[in-house]
This record gives C-alpha cells, structure tokens and sequence, in this order.
C-alpha cells in the first residue's frame, strides 16, 4: 500500500515510517512532486487536516493523511487552537507566541490547558479522523530549552517538567501527536 503523507516534516514522516512495516510505504509531499504550501484556511484543527489530505487525493489522487494540531486554553475558551502557529503574527515565531499567551494569561488563575492534534486519512473512498489529546497547565513562565511551539510552558498533568524539559521519546509516549499517530498506526494495521 502507497500512502502519501501531506507534509515535508522529517521527524513526523521518520517517527511515522518507524512504527509501519515495510507493505506500507509512506510518500511525503517532495516524493509526490508537491511543493506547494497547501493553504490551511480552515477555523478549526480537523478542518485543515482535511482540507490538506482532500487536496492531495483531489490532485494527486493517492489515498493519504494529513495531521493539524494547535494549543486550546480554557480560559480563553479553547484559544489560540487552529490559530496556534501564528498567534501573535504571520511570521510564526515560537517566542513571540509564547510572550503573547504569558502576557494574556497574566492575571488569570485558571492555566489549564490542551494540545490536540487530528489526523485525517483519505483512504479509498472512506474518511477516517484520529484525534489525540494530552491535558495539562499553562506555566506562568519558560522551562526548558527541548522541544518547539509552546513546549517551554506547557507541562502534562500528572508531570513535574515541562515539555521543553523531556526528550523526544517521552514527550512521544503521552503526546497529543503521539496518541493520534498510535491511533492511526492500530487503524492500518488492522486493514
Ligand atoms: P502543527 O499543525 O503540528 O504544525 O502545529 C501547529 C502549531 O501548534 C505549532 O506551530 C505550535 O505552535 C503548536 N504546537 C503543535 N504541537 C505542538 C507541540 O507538540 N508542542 C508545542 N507546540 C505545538
């Protein structure tokens, strides 16, 4: 089975090939020959996964997947969400997001927040959707130096460190992506 996945993250693509055996070849958007910027207008996470994974099957025609996430904070009912990327601007700067949220969320008690990720998989003519989210507080300052995004000041419930505080294997075991990316895996194998 050839099934393309709409990204050019390395990581993603390695972390996703390494848990399928080998009748599953996965395809990223350079091995298809894609290099446009698939445009993520959707206003919610699962909308711009599937707009991303309807745009290849729609011009490229192979079954695929596409994954969305974003950080949802309770007190600002589920924002910065699908706007995680560019919260505080088009360029997309981790340290300008982070110095936003710090910033609105100086006052509030309430730090509790989400990550989700979903991934949208177009396979055949059916459309399956795997959703994984991983629960935790919003610190009132950075921790750490690992990690991307919000990793310095969001840390999981149940744990003392931050996501910028752990490596990639344990940040892997709880996270949002993880859990999604798990979810799928199980899918396809069971096929
Ligand atoms: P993407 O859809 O995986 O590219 O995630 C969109 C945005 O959400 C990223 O640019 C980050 O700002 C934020 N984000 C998603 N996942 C994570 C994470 O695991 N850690 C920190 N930030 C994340």
């Amino acid at each position: 089975m050839k099934l393309v996945f709409a990204s050019n993250n390395k990581n993603k693509i390695k972390e996703i090939k390494n848990q399928l055996p080998d009748t599953i070849e996965i395809l990223s958007l350079e091995d298809i020959g894609c290099n446009i910027d698939i445009p993520e207008t959707a206003d919610t996470i699962e909308g711009n996964a599937k707009l991303k994974a309807d745009f290849i099957k729609r011009h490229y025609g192979y079954d695929c997947f596409a994954d969305d996430s974003g950080l949802e904070v309770d007190a600002l009912d589920g924002a910065p969400g699908v706007y995680s990327a560019r919260y505080a601007g088009e360029e997309k700067s981790d340290d300008a997001n982070i110095n936003k949220l710090l910033d609105t969320l100086k006052e509030e008690k309430n730090r509790k927040a989400n990550f989700k990720t979903v991934i949208c998989l177009n396979l055949h003519t059916e459309t399956h959707f795997f959703t994984g989210i991983i629960d935790g507080q919003i610190l009132k300052e950075c921790q750490g130096t690992e990690g991307f995004g919000y990793d310095p000041i969001f840390v999981a419930d149940g744990m003392d460190r931050s996501f910028a505080e752990i490596n990639t294997d344990a940040k892997n075991a709880i996270s949002h992506r993880g859990k999604a990316v798990r979810q799928l895996v199980d899918f396809l194998l069971e096929g």
